[in-house]
């Protein structure tokens, strides 16, 4: 094995070399995507247990690459997270999803339309700045949009964040804390912040009802964030079974494979048509 270390180790290194080249060619051909609109946002349905309305909508945004098909959020979002392209990048999401949630209303639908911001995105005043600006542009108001965060963007600078934030929550954006759980936001935060939601990983959802850890996890959270005055959204419910088991905890909104896959516009319009019905 030590004979072939050397070897392993420069091959190991090429192939970083290819892999981090490749990376750099997506990300320069980002720049054309998102003139040319290959970006398109999908949107998958939240439904409120208590009453089975649909009490949200969460734009997901894919990238309809001219070569390599569609590509999923994982592949190219955390490029571009790490890149000054992010800033246009999410100006490109923000005007795509207020457009999706003013044809929304045209059919008669209220709900509002969540967000993913990503950390880079709140360490900048533009970001509050542009969200004004579309709302603004698109004739609608604060409480049209939920902005969703996850741990580590509202880690990241404390002070900033929570000026941005109350400026968001002053105009009544709701505000949702993704992913919680599997990062370090510290209870202090969740107090301190004026989250609305909080959206419970679903990596803890997926197997709570065979997974009794799971399962202590999910209800604390559940009675956590109640405690604190914070609606509950569980992520990732694929079945049944566990919707159930999230009724009987309390949860307030499921979000899943169950309700309905993420979906081009014109598939969740007819799809919402359908659910309402
Ligand atoms: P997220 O915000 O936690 O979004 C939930 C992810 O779970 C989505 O993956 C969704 O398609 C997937 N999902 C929904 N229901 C189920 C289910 O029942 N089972 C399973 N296994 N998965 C489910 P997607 O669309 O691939 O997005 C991945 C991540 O990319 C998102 O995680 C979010 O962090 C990021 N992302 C997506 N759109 C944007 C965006 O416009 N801006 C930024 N900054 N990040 C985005
Ligand atoms: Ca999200
Ligand atoms: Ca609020
Ligand atoms: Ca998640």
């Amino acid at each position: 094995r030590a004979k072939h270390h050397g070897l392993g180790v420069s091959l190991y290194d090429r192939r970083t070399d290819t892999h981090s080249a490749d990376k750099l060619l997506l990300l320069a051909e980002l720049t054309e995507a998102l003139d040319e609109g290959q970006l398109v946002l999908h949107f998958q349905p939240e439904k409120e247990l208590r009453t089975g309305r649909i009490m949200g909508v969460e734009a997901l945004v894919r990238w309809r690459h001219p070569k390599r098909g569609f590509l999923a959020p994982g592949e190219f979002v955390p490029l571009v997270e790490a890149s000054e392209l992010i800033h246009p990048f999410t100006r490109a999401v923000l005007a795509m999803a207020m457009q999706a949630c003013r044809r929304l209303r045209r059919e008669g639908f209220a709900c509002p339309m969540a967000l993913n911001l990503s950390a880079r995105n709140l360490v900048d005043d533009r970001c509050v700045q542009d969200i004004e600006r579309q709302l603004r542009a698109h004739e609608l108001s604060g409480p049209d949009i939920v902005v969703e965060l996850t741990e580590t963007a509202i880690m990241h600078d404390t002070t900033q964040v929570a000026e941005l934030l109350d400026r968001l929550d002053r105009q009544g954006v709701g505000l949702a804390l993704d992913d919680f759980g599997t990062g370090f936001s510290s209870l202090a935060n969740l107090k301190r912040l004026p989250l609305d939601f909080l959206k419970i990983d679903g990596s803890f959802v997926r197997d709570m009802t065979t997974d009794e850890q799971d399962a202590i996890i999910v209800r604390s959270t559940i009675t956590l964030a109640h405690n604190l005055g914070k609606k509950v959204i569980a992520e990732g419910v694929e079945n049944a079974a566990a919707e159930r088991l999230l009724r009987e905890m309390g949860c307030d909104i499921v979000q899943g494979y169950h309700l309905a896959r993420p979906m081009p516009l014109d598939e969740l319009i007819e799809w919402m048509h359908l659910h309402e019905a």
